[in-house]
């Protein structure tokens, strides 16, 4: 296969997209730029197919979806190689596999759960029914670090309502995503589900269409702000997750050794690379020295590789852009005096690999600490009093996710009532489940996904009010 080099791969000045194996940079393939008049033809495709999908019994919808989550299984560990070999997460540990099987549980649950009528209102003199109807069309858009789980999130409850979708996975992802749609589609009906591809002007063409009535996006703040601004033409609903900067917070003398396991894939789920990872570690100053040895130690063992490799769990980040963007807190971080306390070994490989590093002898206010890092790099933050901890938690203009670390579960609670975000996790992070809604406060976004929530946010409430 031929080779780039991370100078030369996919500036701007190169109009022809290069999807990459991140882990050694060979080529996967050209990403073609869908057109905006293909864009049309799709969506024209999908207005006609969505009657009909419709108006199938809501019964055989559930059937057909239960169906694809038997393809996903099927062609699982196919899937997870795609996604290995283009993603760059490492087929074993919480990595491909483990995505897969998210794959398959996330469309489970959608295509199990009712969304039944609702008398809201009922007296002598008249009854008043709240159904939930099909919003039409609806355009995903995906991003790279869980490109098929979120797809799944984007779709399965969108096609479970009624709708169809139109989806453009990420440039950087492209290939493993058409892999899996494919194999959804050998179940679906033709034109319920359609991919568009390219760069973010395609997504940008799509959002503002005006056949789109709904538009379910992961990925950063300033392209949520973006798809809000498209949706002023076509008025879509918005499901908007654009990524947090979590905060975790550990009580004083908490026994992190017995927690470590889930402290460390916490942070490092993905590299970091997860919209609900834990971004910033705050902890107690006398608990601080104990924690970096325990969560040190835990690190050097973790390999780190080439995915494809079976004994690897940590791979590369997933792009150069994130790779910038990550060594360029780590620079930041150095030039501004900060602790480099661990650093983990990075491979002898040409991909985007960053080892897990750990930073102390940083605040808030330091680049590192107020910037979504998005990366396997954790700020540490020493803390004197529960309340500046709290405070300083809550000082982002993110609001995904944020979790407590405490032997003590009540306490923990009265300190995640104080966090604003949109979970708050007791000595856990990230821990997200079919059934349970999810979505973020502040900038991290609005409207919530998973569980009934989520069949809710993909329909259109429409009553209808009988006289007596
Ligand atoms: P983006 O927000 O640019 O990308 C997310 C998706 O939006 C991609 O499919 C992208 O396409 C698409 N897109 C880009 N521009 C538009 C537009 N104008 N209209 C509609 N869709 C568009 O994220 P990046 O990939 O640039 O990553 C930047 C940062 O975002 C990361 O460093 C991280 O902090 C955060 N992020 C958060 C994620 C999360 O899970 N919440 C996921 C990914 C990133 P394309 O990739 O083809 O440009």
């Amino acid at each position: 296969m031929e080779k780039t080099s991370l100078e030369k791969e996919n500036s701007p000045s190169n109009t022809d997209f290069l999807s990459l194996n991140p882990s050694t940079l060979e080529v996967i393939g050209k990403v073609e730029n869908t057109s905006p008049e293909e864009i049309d033809a799709v969506i024209e495709k999908a207005k006609k197919a969505q009657k009909l999908w419709a108006a199938k019994p809501d019964s055989e919808r559930k059937e057909v979806l239960l169906q694809v989550a038997e393809a996903l299984q099927s062609n699982s560990k196919y899937l997870a190689e795609w996604i290995t070999k283009e993603q760059g997460k490492p087929l074993n540990g919480p990595g491909a596999n483990f995505e897969m099987q998210a794959c398959v549980g996330w469309t489970q649950v959608p295509a199990s759960l009712d969304l039944p009528e609702e008398i809201v209102f009922e007296d002598e003199t008249r009854k008043d029914i709240l159904y939930r109807t099909p919003i039409g069309v609806v355009a995903a858009i995906a991003p790279w670090n869980w490109p098929l789980m979120i797809a799944i999130w984007q779709i399965i409850p969108s096609l479970r309502m009624g709708n169809a979708v139109v989806i453009k996975p990420s440039e950087y992802t492209t290939y493993c995503s058409l892999e899996m749609i494919k194999v959804i589609n050998r179940v679906l009906p033709e034109g319920i589900l359609q991919v568009v591809t390219g760069r973010g002007e395609v997504g940008s063409y799509l959002t503002g269409h005006p056949e789109i009535g709904k538009i379910m996006f992961t990925g950063s703040i300033a392209t949520g702000k973006k798809v809000i601004e498209a949706s002023a033409g076509n008025m879509a609903r918005l499901t908007l997750e654009c990524g947090g900067n979590d905060a975790g917070i550990i009580l004083p003398g908490f026994d992190v050794a017995k927690h470590i396991e889930n402290i460390f894939w916490g942070a490092f789920l993905n590299m970091g690379q997860t919209c609900a990872c834990l971004k910033r570690l705050y902890v107690h100053e006398d608990d601080y020295e104990k924690l970096i040895e325990v969560l040190s130690d835990y690190s050097a063992n973790i390999p780190m590789g080439n995915g494809a490799d079976e004994n690897v769990v940590l791979g590369p980040v997933q792009n150069k852009m994130q790779y910038d963007k990550i060594q360029d807190l780590i620079h930041d971080a150095e030039n501004t005096g900060a602790d480099f306390l661990f650093k983990g070994q990075k491979p002898d490989l040409e991909g985007y690999f960053i080892p897990v590093t750990l930073i102390g002898n940083v605040d808030n206010g330091d680049r590192i600490v107020d910037e979504e890092q998005f990366g396997p790099v954790l700020p540490i933050i020493k803390y004197k009093t529960l309340e500046e901890a709290i405070s300083k938690a809550n000082d982002s203009e993110n609001g995904l996710g944020a979790s407590v670390w405490s032997d003590d579960v009540d306490q923990a609670q009265k300190v995640a009532a104080q966090m604003e975000a949109g979970t708050v996790w007791i000595n856990q992070h990230g821990a997200i489940h079919p059934f349970v809604p999810f979505g973020g406060a502040k900038q991290s976004g609005y409207g919530l996904e998973f569980g009934i929530e989520g069949l809710k946010a993909v329909t259109i409430p429409k009553v209808i009010s009988i006289k007596k």
